[in-house]
């Protein structure tokens, strides 16, 4: 059981593939999810338009920025496999006072992998799920989260961890 503080910043962390939204959708209200695909459709009418990161992640941390200001609760669905783009979604948090917690999809890679083939839109490329895999062990390797800004990090390694993820607030 994940108790979240209310309002609180969650940090979804994993590779294209993980199952981020699946998990946000399951646990969140859709009004409270701040996706990075959806921010990359907004500003290149196209949810896999990585030229379009840079954009899209700045009309995100705005959102961030005022939602958090609201002390509405918000979830980041991103990868955020990499220190940088999580301590900029905690230093947001910080700003405004309000606690971050991240979830952390550690999965078996071959599993991310073949579940990212198996999608039926928005294939990322293998070369960009390895890139992101090899991310996020480095993090978990170096423990870089700990030192995030993160009052919580609630890490699962297998599918059925990531079913048994319940929250409260
Ligand atoms: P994201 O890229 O991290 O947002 O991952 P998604 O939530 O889009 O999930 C990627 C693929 O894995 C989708 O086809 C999902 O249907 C599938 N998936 C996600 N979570 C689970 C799960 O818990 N069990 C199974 N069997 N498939 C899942
Ligand atoms: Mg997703």
């Amino acid at each position: 059981m994940l108790e979240l503080p209310d309002p609180c910043l969650v940090v979804l962390v994993g590779a294209a593939g993980s199952g981020k939204s699946t998990l946000a959708a399951r646990l969140f209200a859709a009004d409270e999810v701040l996706s990075s695909d959806a921010y990359r459709g907004i500003v290149a009418g196209d949810a896999s338009d990585q030229s379009a990161t840079l954009a899209a992640f700045r009309r995100l941390h705005a959102d961030l920025h005022r939602r958090l200001a609201e002390r509405r609760t918000t979830v980041v669905d991103a990868t955020n496999v990499t220190a940088f783009a999580r301590r900029s979604l905690t230093r947001i948090a910080a700003r405004h006072g309000v606690a971050a917690v991240a979830i952390v999809l550690d999965l078996d890679p071959a599993l991310v992998q073949a579940r990212n083939a198996a999608r039926q839109a928005r294939i990322v490329p293998t070369p960009a799920v390895a890139r992101q895999l090899a991310d996020l062990a480095r993090s978990l390797r170096r423990a870089e989260l700990d030192d995030e800004g993160f009052e919580t990090i609630h890490r699962v390694a297998t599918a059925a961890e990531v079913d048994a993820i319940r929250i409260v607030r």
